[in-house]
């Protein structure tokens, strides 16, 4: 058996160690004689699969006592429809485009309520994080909606935008757990968990008690309201049992070591060691301006499309996997989530060195 080093932005990299314990127990799940998939999603063995994830997240992140931790099948986009559903009271929400998913959030958005971008780093493709000291914000917003971690295009907020009081909602997809978050300055932080934490089809919502409508919701599909996920302990339908067992042993995983504080140090050296490299090449470029750059995904190019080509083959070739650039920006990109060793990343700047040095 041969791991390649794993660079793709999601589905992505797990934690060997999660991916042996998955496969030991694929069979017989701790003496019950069936797998995690086989079982009742309300059996004894499920609920403690379950409640055991809940209550390691909540540790992990902090998260206080008034915020419900919600599992949540439909991955990423169907929170796009989820949070003005539920959150928009007055059908007014203020978005800051940062990158394609905080647009098509918005795009989705509109199909019910008045969403409107206020702030937008598009002029320069996408490369910073503008300014969001003092927006426009409206008076009778609903929420101010972020995607922290732009997967695409490679950056991050460092700072929280100034919302004027209203409530903050972050798409944390692309960072959910590689660093410690203030939980409470958010309405509602979600991710998919597919980039950093589990399997693909399931989406994370930790949201604020008060932002959960108190009353059936008669125009919104139940499957579509938080308060039916947070009513039933996210088991009114079978959920996504399996991923939520694979979720629940990344968080143990990130507990043995060291907890978020410990990881987002692992991060900023990981992450380091490719910045650097490519501060200091002729030929390889970041192409994030350097206060925004997100210690998740990192593109870069070479300034000519056909040697960007000639360095995706030559890398694949040496195991380096889906390093090719998103199909909207072109060039190369490099996600380094939570379970990619340090070595893939210090291996491929090596190979990167000797890439230049033979161009
Ligand atoms: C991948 C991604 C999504 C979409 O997730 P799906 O599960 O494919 O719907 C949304 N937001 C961000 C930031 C992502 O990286």
């Amino acid at each position: 058996m041969s791991r390649v080093y794993n660079f793709s932005a999601g589905p992505a990299v797990l934690p060997e160690e999660v991916l042996k314990e998955a496969a030991a127990e694929m069979l017989d799940y701790r003496g019950c004689g069936m797998s995690v998939m086989e079982m009742s999603h309300r059996s004894k063995m499920f609920t403690d699969i379950l409640e055991t994830a809940e209550a390691d997240l909540r540790e992990l992140m902090n998260i206080p006592d008034n915020y419900k931790v919600l599992f949540i099948q439909g991955g990423g986009n169907i929170q796009f429809s989820m949070v003005p559903l539920n959150l928009a009271k007055n059908g007014v929400a203020d978005y800051i485009i940062t990158g394609n998913w905080a647009n098509k959030a918005m795009k989705e958005a509109q199909r019910f309520i008045d969403a409107k971008a206020i702030a937008s780093s598009k002029d320069k493709t996408f490369t910073y994080i503008p300014d969001c000291s003092d927006l426009p914000v409206r008076e009778n917003a609903d929420y101010v909606y972020i995607c922290q971690n732009n997967t695409i295009y490679g950056t991050a907020f460092k700072e929280l935008p100034n919302t004027k009081g209203k409530t903050l909602v972050a798409d944390v997809s692309s960072m959910f757990l590689s660093q410690p978050m203030d939980v409470e300055k958010y309405g509602i932080i979600w991710g998919g968990v597919q980039k950093n934490v589990g399997p693909a089809g399931l989406a994370i919502a930790i949201v604020r008690e008060d932002l959960i409508p108190a009353e059936d919701l008669p125009k919104v599909p139940v499957m579509l309201q938080y308060k039916t996920y947070a009513d039933n302990n996210s088991l009114y339908n079978t959920p996504n049992c399996y991923a939520i067992y694979i979720c629940g042993k990344v968080f143990k995983w990130l507990k043995n070591r060291g907890g978020l504080e410990a990881t987002y140090e692992f991060n900023k050296k990981k992450a380091g060691v490719l910045y650097d490299f490519l501060d200091s090449s002729e030929m390889f470029k970041a192409t994030v301006v350097k206060e925004d750059r997100s210690l998740m995904n990192i593109p870069f190019v070479t300034g000519s499309a056909d040697l960007d080509a000639e360095f995706i083959v030559a890398a694949k070739k040496e195991g380096f996997e889906n390093l090719k650039g998103h199909r909207t920006v072109g060039g190369m990109r490099a996600s380094v989530y939570n379970a990619m060793p340090i070595e893939g990343v210090e291996e491929l700047v090596k190979f990167m060195k000797d890439f230049e040095a033979k161009h």
